[in-house]
This record gives structure tokens, sequence and C-alpha cells, in this order.
């Protein structure tokens, strides 16, 4: 049996996921939102804000609605792996910066 990726991409890894997340949060391309309301739901093939890749209705879909957020447009998406590598990496920052 052999296995091939459905979605024709190689997945980062949980290691890569955090350091771009991480790196994100530096360029100001991410930020944290510490006051966000968050909502999960299948993908509608939007954008992933952290790898960047299509979200698919087979996948799941973590929505942050921000505390800012005046639109949807300002929404986050996530792939679950993502989300929780957008979450570590705001904690790391927050120990690095006190
Ligand atoms: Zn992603």
């Amino acid at each position: 049996m052999e296995y091939t990726a459905a979605t024709g991409r190689d997945p980062l890894n949980p290691q890569q996921l955090l350091e771009l997340a991480m790196q994100r949060l530096r360029d100001g391309t991410l930020s944290c939102e510490q006051r966000a309301r968050l909502f999960a739901g299948h993908g509608r093939q939007a954008g992933c804000s952290l790898c960047g890749a299509p979200i698919g209705a087979e996948e799941i879909e973590y929505e942050v609605e921000p505390a800012s957020a005046v639109a949807a447009e300002q929404w986050l998406h996530f792939h679950r792996p993502c989300y929780y590598a957008w979450l570590q990496a705001c904690s790391e920052q927050g120990a690095e910066t006190g």
C-alpha cells in the first residue's frame, strides 16, 4: 500500500509550522489575538493565515475573530495544526519578550 497525499502538497511538520508562525509574528504578518472568538468548522477553501494553503472541505478550519475585527476579512483562518502552531508561537513570543 502506497500513501500519496490527497492534496498534492507536502504539509509542513509541526516544527516547521512553529518556525513559520514565529517568523510571521516577528515580521508582523500575523499578530496574537488574546481576546479572540474561535469557531471551528469545515473548510471553505479560504487561504490559511499561516501556511497560505487553501483549507479544503474535508479539513477542519479554525476561524479566529479578533476582538478588534470590524469586517469578516479581518478574521484569521487556520488549518488545525496551523492554529496550534500559532498559539504556541504566541506563548513562546510572550515568554521571550516578557
Ligand atoms: Zn495552514
